[in-house]
């Protein structure tokens, strides 16, 4: 006999070969009905897979999350059926599941010309209709064992000429699963739930897009289905709502309308910031810096430094193809030497502290930097201000000693929730990752720093009252150290990883940089690397799609413009807007000879956060006329009140003093 170990922590025995099926029918008549798969020791597999050892198992209903990869999986599968029986002849490659969703790869060649004959929009509904009609016929998933040479075979007769390579490509180790539904089968790991009817019908085929196969440009050119696949309906409709919003809230759009930045072809990856953008970008940095004052020393490391400090570092041997590497322009001069733009802050900040002897007094040392730095990213891989080549960290390295360690990282852990609540983030997850394989330092070292971390990450999560969530997730930290990834969740429920904490054994020590402890001996401190936005212009571009381009007051690059409904009240308008400015308020003014309702159009489509209207009657009674973004409501009110007021909501949320 065998024991499986229920969630529950319950024991029973079965007979060795038992099935979850088998098992999930032991318990009841209704879990039995609604069991799709099995975890088996965390693992996933098929409800019919004999279970041989001693085991914990969980029976997986269709509503586990776990389960939403399986229903994408099947999907894939379905998809591939659907095309097959459309379009006979036409070759599926390879279908896995991606965030969200899944595709699958197609050859199609045209009946009558035998040409390539590539997917478009338009054979996404009928391929839709059949694959409902696939999953109408509710066949079980079934699975077989090949050999090599039958798999080759029938592949090799069917004319699936990329299948023969799949099966090619597989190591001899491994077994051969095919996966059957109905009359139609396809090379797969596996799993996939009991039968196609526990799909559902909660799917969308999103779009088409061209892929070489094996993601090789020498190789023929396939159409990749991409599709969309949730447990139910409402899943569906809440991801189809949130691309909608990400589209009308895309940073590159919204950077145009707003006259923000520009990208152009001679600089790829690195933004033009127009003046409004540019304002945003100071606006944050000023924040940032307040928000460092009494802790840290702001410092500013060069750009270009000479590989042999990279290559000390260590940066030159693991990180070159991300670098971008300098030389003098004269390929006359002999003395040219190689120099690298910095792509990381970590050693320049180094070389600070080891000038002049520190002593343990001095730690801990906190050092930040607005620093620029630049990496070599594929340019197929940039987008907008999300993904850029180069690029400002809020980047700090706290020096301490180990016993400082656990303080300083709870202490960082306050700043960045803090801050992330002062740009309207509510919900965030703190992720905590451990020693990977390869990595440097002792085990004693790494036991010691993930103990430390464990127990921070446990008091981070206490402390928050419920607004952070925490994961650990092993094997996934830097080999230097044990490493906090903070996430982000924003307006509409994407997440966003920005901030990091990451403790560092090994750059320290490759300097040869050391405090004095107070024993009077040399020790070498503990580095902690850590940023709250990471990139600045990728936070900016995080901030505009949440924001959707309506920034609060604070943080708006122009807060107000001052329009005129007649040329008349001008003189007026002026001094509304002098007042306005003398106030400290970032403004505008719009005397142009037009309608007031185009001006205020205008203006709002730039996303202009307050329209102060000035006519006849506001410039007799001292008054101003008031629209808000996103508002159809006007306001009359007295011109000192109305300032007064703008200036309240314009303080910053790190200056406002909070009157409970
Ligand atoms: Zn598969
Ligand atoms: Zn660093």
């Amino acid at each position: 006999m065998i024991e499986l170990t229920f969630p529950d922590n319950s024991v029973r025995e079965f007979e060795p070969g038992v099935s979850g099926a088998d098992v999930a029918a032991s318990i009841s008549k209704s879990l039995s009905k609604k069991a799709v798969a099995v975890a088996i020791n965390g693992e996933l597999a098929d409800l019919s897979d004999p279970i041989t050892a001693n085991a914990s198992i969980e029976i997986l209903t269709r509503e586990d999350p776990r389960a939403l990869d399986l229903i994408r999986h099947d999907a894939a599968h379905v998809m591939a059926q659907a095309v097959q029986e459309l379009w006979p002849g036409t070759q599926v490659t390879i279908g896995p599941v991606i965030e969200n969703g899944f595709y699958y790869d197609f050859k199609r060649v045209h009946p009558d010309t035998r040409e390539d004959w590539p997917f478009t929009p338009d054979d996404l509904p009928v391929i839709e209709k059949k694959m409902h009609e696939v999953i109408q016929r509710n066949a079980p998933f079934t699975k077989e064992l090949w050999t090599r040479e039958k798999a080759r075979d029938v592949f090799a007769d069917m004319g699936e000429g990329y299948k023969v390579e799949l099966v090619d490509a597989i190591p001899e180790d491994q077994e051969l699963r095919i996966y059957r539904q109905g009359d139609w089968f396809d090379l797969c790991r596996g799993p996939h739930m009991d039968s196609t009817g526990r799909i559902g019908s909660a799917f969308k085929l999103m779009k088409v897009a061209g892929a070489y196969w094996r993601g090789d440009s020498t190789k023929p050119m396939l159409t990749r289905i991409y599709g969309t696949a949730w447990a139910n309906d409402k899943q569906l409709n809440n991801y189809l709502h949130m691309l909608e919003e990400a589209e009308k809230r895309d940073h590159r759009k919204l950077g145009r309308e707003m006259d923000l930045f520009h990208f152009q072809e001679e600089g790829p990856g690195v933004v033009f910031w127009h003046s409004k953008g540019w304002t945003l970008f100071q606006s944050l940095v000023s924040y940032m810096r307040r928000r460092l004052e009494g802790d840290y020393q702001e410092v500013n490391a060069p750009q270009v430094l000479s590989t042999s400090l990279w290559e000390i570092s260590g940066h030159w041997g693991w990180y070159k193809e991300n670098m971008f590497a300098v030389h003098g322009a004269d390929p006359e001069d002999e003395d040219s030497h190689v120099f690298a733009l910095k792509p990381m802050n970590c050693p320049g900040h180094v070389q600070i502290f080891k000038h002049g002897l520190k002593s343990y007094r001095d730690l801990p040392l906190r050092m930040a930097e607005f620093g620029i730095v630049h990496r070599y990213e594929p340019s197929g891989a940039m987008h907008g201000l999300m993904r850029v080549r180069g690029f400002t960290q809020d980047d700090a390295h706290v020096f301490c000693t180990e016993q400082q360690m656990a303080d300083e990282c709870l202490k960082i852990n306050d700043l960045i929730l803090s801050v992330y609540e002062h740009f309207g983030f509510e919900e965030i997850v703190v992720k905590l990752s451990t020693r990977p394989e390869k990595r440097v330092g002792s085990d004693a070292l790494w036991d010691h720093a993930e103990k430390v971390m464990g127990e921070v990450l446990k008091q981070i999560e206490e402390q928050s009252g419920g607004r952070v969530k925490t994961d650990i997730l092993p094997g996934e930290g830097a080999f230097y150290g044990p490493k906090f990834e903070y996430t982000l969740k924003d307006a509409i429920g994407r997440e966003w990883q920005c901030g990091t904490t990451q403790v560092d054994f090994n750059l320290p020590e490759r300097f040869g940089a050391f405090y004095v402890d107070n024993n009077g001996e040399k020790k070498t401190p503990v580095m902690i690397h850590r940023a709250i936005c990471g990139s600045m212009e990728r936070f900016l571009g995080i901030l505009i799609e949440n924001y959707a381009g309506h920034f609060p007051l604070w943080l708006a690059p122009l807060q107000v413009v001052v329009a005129t409904i007649t040329s008349e009240a001008d003189d007026y308008g002026r001094e509304v807007a002098e007042k306005l400015k003398a106030a400290g308020l970032k403004v505008e003014t719009d005397f142009r000879n037009e309608k007031i309702n185009y001006k205020v159009r205008e203006h709002s489509l730039a996303k202009v956060p307050a329209i102060v209207v000035c006519g006849m009657r506001e410039a007799e009674e001292k008054t101003v006329n008031i629209r808000r973004l996103g508002s159809k409501d006007q306001v009359s009110i007295g011109l000192e009140q109305a300032i007064a007021a703008f200036v309240d909501e314009a303080t910053p949320p790190d200056r406002r003093i909070t009157k409970d």
